[in-house]
């Protein structure tokens, strides 16, 4: 009210006074969303829900993306139908969360995400001690849901049916100035949920936005309260900033706010070991370009990358101290994966597909006999395989053992026979030879898996969870 009145004697459309209890209507000539860019899917929960007489609108991250013009990769439901509602409606819907209940509305493979208008009263909702809001399931207007999103370009609606977008809080004006702005006041919303630093940075590496000056301010000093979070939610964040197209720059960010240090262990090794950069580029440039190609990327891939040059440290120091190859690598990769597992909550799945593909490395070191068909037929050897491209094309072993791997991969019966009587023995059987001579220039093979030109799926496990 006091705000309206403000805006009506000074006339002002300044932000600081923007009306946020009704938003500006939008039609297809001023917004522009092609509306082939929408799924089949989105549109069928939106009418179906219209139809039994609720509201149902596009919304987060997918209207967004529409007013970008990039098809989005999923779409989010809000509407005015309570989760039970909802769930009545649609054959294959599951009411999931404990934190937010939402509903997960499947079609085949494809899965919607339904939410209810959320009401704006976190005053009575039950915090930690730092104000961290822990659960909170009051509904709420379409306005007081739009308040609760994290930035103004992640608050708009959009209804196919009339094609208008609704936008409460400035989002078409900050997507067109590519500003990236949190809705409200930005220590509260970071204080109510941490997480939404870590938002700040991938949207910002992602869509290449600029940090609003008030939205980045407090990121530096309150970082620590990340350390608040359970750890499979910041897991989750990270794997979507991992995964997002742009990892290496999310990462950058990360540091360039102050977010990485002493917040997740994995982050201070990546970040900061001069050795491994070379490494880990390799490997989040790789990632990037198979996340545009539209190819799977696997977690357990990924992590591995992130972190093998910290188990590489360590199986040096066991080997240093007496331990043999094979047992030094599973001590070192049993300590890093313990280290890791506090804060990052990895899923056994992933610290399982991590160690294996560490324990594939030194059998690559194995050319004759039986060894190298063994190994062949081993359930990850592809992304084996790829890792040992990766530690080739950063430097870390020499070009010719993924050189010979790719002949023997690619080649027939009678050429891996010829491989293995010719092979290169390495100087210590069964050791890992770590040659950090000037590498050879890139060749065919080695470039590949650095780039991202390995077709099949890290490891062929189907993709990402
Ligand atoms: P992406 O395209 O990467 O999925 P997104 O914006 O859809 O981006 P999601 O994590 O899928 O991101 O979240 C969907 C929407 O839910 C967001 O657009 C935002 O409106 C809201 N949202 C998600 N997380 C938060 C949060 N921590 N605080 C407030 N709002 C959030
Ligand atoms: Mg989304």
């Amino acid at each position: 009210m006091i705000k309206k009145l403000i805006r009506k004697i000074l006339g002002t459309k300044d932000k600081s006074v923007r009306d946020t209890s009704t938003p500006v209507v939008l039609g297809p000539d001023a917004h522009g969303i092609d509306p082939r860019l929408l799924s089949n899917n989105a549109v069928r929960v939106t009418s179906t829900l219209q139809e039994a007489g609720f509201e149902a609108f596009v919304v987060g991250g997918a209207v967004r993306d529409l007013l970008l013009g990039v098809k989005p990769k999923d779409f989010d439901i809000a509407t005015n139908a309570t989760p039970e509602q909802v769930k009545r409606l649609f054959r294959r819907a599951f009411i999931i969360g404990k934190r937010f209940q939402i509903v997960h509305v499947m079609f085949g493979q494809d899965l919607l995400e339904v939410t209810t208008f959320r009401g704006t009263t976190l005053d009575n909702a039950p915090k930690d001690e730092h104000g961290r809001v822990l659960r909170d399931n009051t509904f709420g207007s379409q306005a007081e849901d739009a308040v609760r999103r994290d930035f103004t370009i992640n608050a708009m609606y959009y209804n196919p049916a009339n094609e208008q977008v609704l936008d409460y809080h400035g989002g078409v004006e900050d997507i067109r100035a590519r500003t990236l702005r949190i809705i409200g006041q930005p220590e509260a919303r970071y204080r109510e949920d941490p997480v939404r630093m870590l938002r700040v940075v991938r949207f910002a590496a992602k869509l290449k936005f600029t940090i609003e000056p008030a939205t980045g301010a407090p990121i530096a000093i309150m970082a620590p309260l990340i350390n608040n979070v359970p750890a499979a939610r910041v897991f989750d964040e990270m794997l979507k900033l991992l995964m997002s197209g742009q990892a290496l720059a999310c990462l950058q960010q990360l540091r360039k706010e102050g977010l990485h240090h002493g917040l997740l262990p994995l982050l201070d090794v990546v970040l900061e070991q001069p050795l491994g950069v070379k490494f880990v580029t390799l490997a989040l440039d790789s990632t990037d370009a198979r996340i545009h190609a539209g190819k799977t990327v696997s977690p357990g891939f990924l992590f591995a990358s992130l972190l093998w040059h910290q188990v590489l440290e360590k199986w040096t120091a066991y080997r240093a101290a007496g331990e043999q190859t094979i047992p030094a690598l599973h001590l070192a990769a049993d300590d890093v994966l313990d280290s890791q597992t506090e804060k990052l909550a990895l899923q056994r799945k992933i610290g399982s597909d991590m160690r294996d593909i560490w324990s594939m490395q030194p059998r690559f070191e194995r050319r004759t006999g039986k060894s190298p068909h063994k190994l062949l037929e081993h359930l990850r050897f592809r992304a084996g395989y790829d890792f040992l491209l990766l530690r080739c094309a950063s430097g870390e072993i020499d070009a010719e053992i993924g050189e010979w791997w790719t002949a023997f991969y690619e080649g027939d019966e009678a050429t891996r026979e010829d491989l293995i009587a010719t092979a290169n023995q390495p100087a210590a059987a069964g050791g890992a030879k770590r040659k950090r001579g000037p590498r050879r220039g890139p060749r065919k093979g080695t470039g590949d898996g650095a780039t991202g030109g390995v077709d099949a799926g890290h490891g062929g496990d189907g993709g990402a969870d």
